[in-house]
């Protein structure tokens, strides 16, 4: 947990003060300020920005000014009303949620951030915006701005989405919140992070939270909050022999159009844990081979995974006339076609050509 000495005494303060003369006021979800429509609001800017919202709102609101209407529509008639707003499990919640507040909760929201996040797609951000702004409730919000805001002024430094990094900045935020006006400070802290700390290009000379916000001090604004760490990819290996015909060609085959390296020419792969397979390749082709000699590994990275290759260069002599048939091809080093090849094909080759090619140009 943050040692409240951290946590500046007069940071509501001036978060308000900021707010008071550059925050935005006139949101339509700002007049007549009920948890009813504050709740509305808060779920449609989840994963939704402001500007996409204000086309939805007020239509939304007028087909079901109460909780009351909302609970008695039908399902089909909000889903219609939230029809381009994506995400559409919010709308089905919204409504499952304005039917208990009407059944359990004789149609008044209840006035606890636990009983708020006890209905169906209230999570505890939401549950303390909805306290918070429309019951003035001390109650703290982490939504993603504020989460932005509270983790570059700690410059804390783990990812939000892991649950000690995310008690810590609860923690912060449930310190920081004022007894007075919280409601404001909450907008403010939304604005805040939504108008000024901006997820690339954070304003900071204008902050009111720059003369000790940590990230700015360090110059490290866009460090925080951590990024998601990126999952570990699958790591697979294979063994590409570069089979040359003792003349400077290389066999080659053309990928499957559809798949990895659709269409492209490509060496052929073989699995490092089958040795039959090259000998198999060998009888395919009717070569006779000699001995593999290691040309070098790369690895390639692709969305998925990365594929780490072994090449082997092998010398492979044509039993018969050097011909290759239907979908491989002998690919001349000194003489190439204009072929599709892929990334890493391309740079085996060329490691090829500076093995089989001696410094004249002759193809050996
Ligand atoms: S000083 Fe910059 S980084 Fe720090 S809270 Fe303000 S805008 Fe964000």
């Amino acid at each position: 947990m943050y040692d409240s000495h951290f946590l500046a005494s007069d940071f509501a303060e001036r978060v308000l003060s900021w707010f008071d003369r550059h925050g935005r006021h006139d949101l339509p979800w700002q007049q007549d300020i009920t948890p009813y429509r504050v709740w509305v609001s808060e779920i449609m800017l989840q994963q939704t920005q402001v500007a996409t919202v204000l086309g939805y709102y007020p239509r939304f609101m007028a087909a079901f000014p109460t909780v009351q209407a909302l609970a008695a529509a039908s399902e089909d008639e909000v889903l219609h009303l939230w029809t381009g707003l994506g995400y559409y499990s919010r709308a089905r919640n919204l409504h499952r949620a304005a039917q208990q507040v009407v059944a359990q909760h004789g149609g008044e929201f209840p006035r606890s951030v636990e009983a708020l996040a006890a209905l169906p797609g209230i999570g505890r951000s939401t549950a303390g915006a909805i306290a918070s702004i429309s019951m003035g409730l001390r109650a703290p919000i982490l939504d993603g701005n504020v989460k932005r805001v509270l983790a570059r002024y700690l410059a804390e430094p783990g990812y939000p989405g892991e649950s000690a990094v995310a008690a810590r900045l609860w923690a912060a935020a449930e310190h920081l919140i004022p007894s007075l006006r919280a409601n404001h400070y909450t907008q403010a802290m939304m604005d805040l992070g939504a108008t000024l700390c901006t997820r690339s290009k954070p304003s900071c000379l204008l902050c009111p939270l720059a003369q000790d916000c940590r990230a700015h001090a360090l110059g490290r604004e866009r460090d925080f909050p951590t990024p998601k760490p990126r999952k570990a990819l699958p790591q697979k290996h294979t063994l590409m022999p570069l089979l040359h015909d003792g003349q400077g060609a290389i066999l080659l085959y053309r990928r499957p159009s559809s798949g990895l390296w659709g269409g492209l020419w490509s060496l052929p792969e073989l699995e490092p844990a089958q040795p039959g397979a090259l000998a198999q390749l060998a009888r395919q082709h009717a070569l006779t081979l000699g001995t593999p000699q290691p040309l070098t590994t790369l690895s390639h990275t692709f969305s998925h995974f990365q594929l780490h290759i072994d090449a082997q260069l092998i010398e492979a002599v044509p039993q018969g006339t050097c011909v290759a048939e239907g979908d491989w091809l002998w690919y001349k080093l000194a003489n190439p076609p204009r072929l599709g090849l892929a990334a890493p094909v391309k740079k085996l080759l060329e490691r090829a050509s500076l093995h089989l090619t001696p410094a004249s140009g002759e193809p050996l």
